[in-house]
Order: C-alpha cells, then sequence, then structure tokens
C-alpha cells in the first residue's frame, strides 16, 4: 500500500510451465508414446533448471499425472501475476510429418493451424461444465477460434519474441526442423493475461521423432533449449525495461531541449512502431497512412520502423506523429553504424 520499499526491484520473475493433457487426458498417442508423460518430463526439466536462479520464481500447473482443465491453467498463472506462460505439447499427424512449432494466440492463417488448435482444444469437451466457463466455444468451429483472439494481442510482441527464441534454439543448437512461429487460436493461451507460447516440441506420430521426444536425451535436449530461451527473453526484457526508463526519466527533465542539440552523424534513430511475425509490405496502407516505414528481419520475427535521422529532437517529433496515428506503444531506437545500441547509449554521445 503506502510504504512499499521498490517493491519492483525484489519482485522475482515468474515463469508458469504449463505441461499439456494430463491424468484421464493422455493427448496423443502416436506411436504407443505418450505426450501428456513427455510433455510433464520436459516441463519439470526446465523447471529444474529455471530454479537455479534466485531471481526466478518457476510455478506449475501440474507436477504429477493429473488432470487439470484449460480454464485452471490460466487461472494459476493469472493469480501468480506470472510474466510468462509456457505450455508444452507434442504434435500427431497421420502422415509422417516432422518438426518442431511455436505457437502465440493469433488468428489462424491455414487450415493447419486449425488443426492444431481444434485438437489442443478438444480437451475442453472433459471437463464439467465447460459451455458456461468458455462462454460457448466451439473447439470444432474455425470462427469460435478466432473470437477468442482478443485479449492476448497486447502481449503479442512478446510472446513472438519468445516463440522466435525457441524456435531458433530447436534449429541451430539442436537442427530440428523447423516448422516456425506460427498463430492459432488456442484456448489456454486466451486464458492468461500475460505473454504466452505453446510450444509443439515434435510429432509422436513420426517414428524417429517420435524415439527422440520418448528418449531422456531428447527429452533433456529440447528442455534445454526451451530454458535457454527463457533465459535470453528474461535478458531482452531486462534491458528494455532500463532504456524505457531513462526514456522516462528524460521526458521529465526540464533541460532535455538543451543537452540534446549536437547531433552525431554516427548516431541514427528510428521509431520502433511494431514487431510481428507477419512480413508486411512497407507501404502505407499497411501502417495507418505512415511513409518511409522500413522494416528488419530476425529469428521470423519482423520489426517496423518509422523514420530515419541523427536528431534526437527530430525523432521524438516522428515518435509523436506516429502516437498520434494510433501507434500508442511505439518508441524510439538507437542505431550506431547500423548496430542497435541502448538509447542512453546514444543520448550520451548526442549530448557531448
Ligand atoms: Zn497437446
Amino acid at each position: 500500500m503506502g510504504n512499499e520499499e521498490n517493491p519492483k526491484q525484489s519482485d522475482p520473475f515468474v515463469v508458469v510451465l504449463d505441461a499439456g493433457h494430463g491424468g484421464k487426458d493422455p493427448g496423443n498417442l502416436g506411436n504407443g508414446y505418450r505426450e501428456k508423460d513427455i510433455a510433464l518430463n520436459v516441463v519439470l526439466k526446465i523447471g529444474e533448471e529455471l530454479e537455479k536462479y534466485p531471481n526466478i520464481k518457476v510455478l506449475y500447473t501440474r507436477k504429477t499425472d493429473v488432470f487439470v482443465d484449460l480454464f485452471e491453467r490460466g487461472k494459476i498463472a493469472n493469480k501468480a501475476k506470472a510474466d510468462l506462460f509456457v505450455s508444452v505439447h507434442c504434435n500427431s499427424h497421420r502422415s509422417q510429418a516432422y518438426g518442431t512449432e511455436t505457437f502465440v494466440l493469433g488468428i489462424h492463417r491455414n487450415e493447419t493451424n486449425f488443426e492444431v488448435a481444434k485438437k489442443e482444444n478438444a480437451v475442453i469437451f472433459m471437463e464439467n461444465d465447460y459451455e458456461s466457463k468458455y462462454e460457448g466455444f466451439n473447439p470444432n468451429s474455425p470462427e469460435s477460434a478466432i473470437s477468442i483472439i482478443l485479449g492476448q494481442e497486447e502481449y503479442l510482441d512478446q510472446s513472438i519474441m519468445l516463440a522466435s527464441l525457441i524456435q531458433e534454439n530447436f534449429t541451430n543448437k539442436l537442427h530440428r526442423n523447423n516448422r516456425k512461429v506460427k498463430q492459432a487460436g488456442l484456448i489456454v493461451l486466451h486464458q492468461t493475461v500475460m505473454p504466452s507460447v505453446l510450444v509443439e516440441l515434435g510429432f509422436l506420430t513420426n517414428n524417429a521423432e517420435g524415439r527422440y521426444l520418448n528418449s531422456t536425451k531428447g527429452q533433456n535436449e529440447m528442455s534445454d533449449a526451451i530454458t535457454d530461451a527463457i533465459l535470453k527473453y528474461k535478458k531482452a526484457i531486462d534491458s528494455n525495461v532500463e532504456d524505457l526508463t531513462l526514456i522516462g526519466t528524460h521526458m521529465e527533465d526540464d533541460t532535455e531541449e538543451d543537452v540534446l542539440t549536437v547531433v552525431n552523424p554516427d548516431i541514427e534513430f528510428k521509431v520502433q512502431i511494431a514487431a510481428s511475425s507477419r512480413d508486411l509490405i512497407t507501404k502505407p496502407y499497411n501502417f495507418k497512412g505512415l511513409e518511409g516505414v522500413t522494416k528488419t528481419s530476425e529469428n521470423g520475427l519482423y520489426k517496423y520502423y518509422y523514420g530515419l535521422t541523427s536528431d534526437y529532437n527530430v525523432i521524438k517529433t516522428l515518435e509523436e506523429e506516429a502516437k498520434n496515428k494510433g501507434y500508442k506503444t511505439c518508441f524510439v531506437v538507437a542505431f550506431k553504424k547500423g548496430e542497435k545500441i541502448p538509447l542512453s547509449e546514444a543520448l550520451k554521445s548526442t549530448a557531448n
């Protein structure tokens, strides 16, 4: 209440780990392997690693072979005010399809994504009273899947960032087939109010991949890759927060205008207006009429920028313009000879 001393400082980073299925719901049984067991093994290993960090708190939606409904999983994460929700699953298909994919909540782009959503959402039929809990949601209807995407949009950029880091590790470290970051209408992700992803480790129905995922080696490698991605994500979030704090400080500072009049041509500023897994054409009609938008691509994440100038005062004006056009959360980023640098560093060298 009134007298808390820097509560933010000591708040741990809370990760909720969600092993898919459990109890009466075995998940998919491709090649006789059990999705619920593999998901739980991988989740427990991730948790064991993350718990070694004193500033990270790990919570589980289940630690044993029990049935937990999707609604309850989200509730656990929300109640804990978690910073991250990571759900782990295994895929299945009638073909020998194989590879990893990580989902964020969003409009399914094609039939295949809807099929995954349908399978992973179907568990609600096993839950008591599902109709009132999920407000008439029907897992078999694509329209229903679209209706649930609202609400997670706020966390979409961060969810995509984590999903990209996970897929990058699977691909680069473990050489798994990359089926990429995808969007789908997954109920379990819809229940949460924080960045959330659902990882499909691979296909149990594929002979080689099923064997790998059912092995201790496979489970160790997959959990290490996910753990590493979560740590990278945390690091990225922590450094961004510092930058945002600095911007805030400068805006309240009356002397800002005087300090920042010197322009250093080595430093360039841009306004980051969006980050998305969607590769958009940088025409004004895609960006609320803003002209000259540029983009970069990193691990399947596209970042979109407005403006390019060495003058901080000019970029602040462009930022204001982008905000007025509706990019409420846009922010200024700095580059030195093409490399992204912390804004604080850029501001120091423009002030000199
Ligand atoms: Zn599943």
